[in-house]
């Protein structure tokens, strides 16, 4: 079986209760708005000022929208920390806000930034953000598609070779797992800082 449950994954907790419970949570929010803003939009912007989350806060362009967020630990409150960073926005990069088109939230767990994958258990592999897939920049799509992706050239291997499919999945998600928490280590040396 692969387990692609995204972050909250009922499987992945079901097969180690005492992994699961030693993650951290944290919670991250974003507001889309229309609107205008002197940051350029062909970039994404991360701030790592604590004022503004426990992680960091970011702004970016999508679809001609003014995309603006930021992360907490969960039990601590998003809106002051939201609000000081709105405020930031607005007084030193002109950030003008029309009409809320969309908000947006979920949950996220500390494995992608403490190197804590979990690949999975006997026959059972994860993949995605269920295994811990994520990167500093809040992407998991490219990493979801190509854990994925060779998830599922272990099992046919397997099937081929007779060599267990975790092993060679484990083997071959070495270079993602990599990436992905070299990309977290990149943003605590710049914020001086544990961001998760
Ligand atoms: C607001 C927001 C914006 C984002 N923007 C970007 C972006 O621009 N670029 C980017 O790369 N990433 C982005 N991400 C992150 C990205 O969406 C995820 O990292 C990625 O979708 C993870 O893929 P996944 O397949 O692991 O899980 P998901 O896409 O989360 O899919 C998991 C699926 O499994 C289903 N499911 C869960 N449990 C079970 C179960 N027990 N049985 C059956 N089905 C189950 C869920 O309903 C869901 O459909 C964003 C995330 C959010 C919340």
């Amino acid at each position: 079986m692969i387990s692609a449950e995204g972050s909250s994954s009922t499987i992945r907790a079901k097969l180690d209760p005492e992994f699961e419970n030693n993650l951290d949570k944290f919670f991250a929010y974003q507001n889309y708005y229309e609107g205008h803003c002197n940051l350029d939009p062909l970039y994404y912007h991360g701030f790592l000022d604590e004022n503004f989350g426990d992680i960091y806060a970011w702004f970016n362009v999508k679809d001609d929208l003014l995309v603006f967020g930021t992360g907490i630990k969960v039990g601590n409150k998003i809106k002051p920390y939201l609000e000081k960073f709105q405020r930031f926005l607005e007084e030193n990069h002109d950030m003008k806000l029309n009409k809320m088109v969309r908000k947006a939230s979920c949950i996220g767990y500390n494995m992608c930034s403490t190197n804590q994958f979990y690949l999975g258990k006997d026959n059972i592999l994860l993949v995605g953000e269920s295994a811990g897939f994520l990167n500093m920049f809040g992407e998991g799509i490219s990493s979801a598609l190509s854990t994925g992706l060779l998830a599922g050239n272990a099992v046919c291997g397997s099937f081929r070779s007779g060599k267990n499919a975790a092993s060679s999945y484990n083997d071959a998600a070495q270079k993602e797992m990599k990436y992905t928490s070299t990309s977290w280590k990149l943003a605590e040396r710049m914020a001086g800082r544990k961001v998760i």
